[in-house]
């Protein structure tokens, strides 16, 4: 069966171009990029090749890139490594209750550590509330980090504002912006960022590569002890292919911008009005315009997760469910339950995120089995 992919803010495939550019560092170039002969100092100039593609994308500079396994350690490393380092400043966190586990587990075990962590509330479409984030600044306050884009309903933060707030009173501001990366233009210096996370996957590099972005001048601690490799940031030989496909990605992706927005944009929009006209209980989580281009999440009153997953499964149709099923068990959402989603709608919940390879016969499919399946309910 045809499988069609409609879950690309779970992750992406490979780009092809950005596997050519890899392939060579797995077998010829197989350098490590520490060493001093030709061979590692090849390996080391395509690393650097990658940094500056990497701030060439944001509009930063290459020393202020660091390179990770993920974006859950670029979150990890910027959290802890700036609290760590400025904590004689005070020691409490300002951050938002959708945020993705690697920035809310990371505060549950800094709070765990000592440190106080303010979880902001977020209204009906996942916005962060300005006059509550100004609250909840004290005299303590050292980081606030709030994601750029919701990774469940694609809801974009108002982040050059928040950078404002946080510079106003004299806070670093950190923000996971792995959803964005492809599908924001992003200048940190224009928009006030003093730290970035990213992720290769989500932007049609590998699995298992990241990157870290501090704006020079940020003290920061290294979290990973070991040999002294990205600046003495973060301990372990690099992953010289992986790099590669990171760089080559973000270059291409942001080369294709107009491109891949306009296709998403109105694939997005035009399936959200489809749902809407064929399904009328279907409800639309997040906000319509302020929105990734490429994420769609709609709650159904009184449907079974998992028989809408088995049945879109059955269909070769992969998206993702807004709430994790554990034993037949919904676990509601943490994103629906802060916007006010109340439990019934909560657990049936789907979200479908659009890529560059879906063709308008796929969306079409798309609508077609779920008109089926939940007109049949
Ligand atoms: C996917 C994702 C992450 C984690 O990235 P990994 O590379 O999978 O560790 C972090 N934050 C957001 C918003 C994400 O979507």
């Amino acid at each position: 069966m045809k499988i069609r992919y409609f879950d690309h803010a779970a992750t992406t495939p490979v780009s092809s171009s950005v596997m050519q550019e890899m392939l060579p560092y797995f077998n010829t170039e197989y350098g490590n990029a520490s060493s001093l002969y030709s061979l590692g100092r090849q390996a080391r100039n395509a690393v650097e090749q990658a940094r500056r593609r990497v701030a060439n994308s944001l509009g930063a500079k290459p020393e202020e890139i660091y390179f990770t396994s993920c974006g859950s350690e670029s979150d990890n490393l910027a959290i802890k490594g700036i609290v760590y380092a400025n904590q004689s400043r005070g020691k409490h966190i300002i951050t938002s209750k959708i945020e993705h586990p690697a920035v809310l587990n990371t505060c549950k075990r800094l709070e765990n550590q000592g440190f106080e962590v303010t979880y902001l509330d977020v209204d009906k479409n996942g916005f962060v509330n300005l006059q509550q984030l100004l609250n909840s600044i004290r005299p303590n306050t050292i980081l606030i980090t709030i994601m750029f884009a919701n990774n469940e309903i694609g809801t974009i933060e108002p982040i050059e504002k928040i950078a404002q707030i946080a510079h106003a009173n004299n806070v670093i501001f950190h923000t996971d912006a792995v959803q964005a990366i492809g599908n924001i233009r992003i200048n940190v210096k224009n928009l006030g960022i003093d730290s970035l996370s990213l992720s290769g996957h989500k932007f049609y590099a590998p699995k298992g590569v990241g990157a870290l972005y501090v704006r020079e001048g940020i003290k920061f601690d290294r979290v990973q002890d070991g040999g002294h490799q990205e600046k003495d940031k973060r301990a372990g030989t690099e992953n010289v292919a992986g790099i590669v496909g990171l760089g080559k990605a973000i270059e291409e992706v942001y080369e294709n911008f107009d491109w891949y927005n306009r296709k998403l944009t109105n694939m997005r929009d035009f399936f959200i009005s489809e749902v809407e006209r064929n399904i009328p209980q279907a409800k639309l989580n997040g906000d319509r315009v302020n929105r990734l281009p490429g994420n769609v999440n709609f709650s159904f009153p009184n449907i079974n997760t998992k028989e809408l997953f088995d049945a879109l499964d059955e269909k070769g149709i992969c998206a993702s469910a807004g709430s994790a099923c554990s034993s037949g068990n919904p676990i509601p959402s943490h994103v629906l339950t802060a916007i006010g989603v109340p439990r019934y709608l909560n657990r049936g919940s789907l979200r479908v995120t659009f890529g560059k390879d879906n063709t308008n016969e796929d969306v079409l499919y798309l609508l077609d089995s779920l008109k089926e399946i939940i007109l049949d309910q």
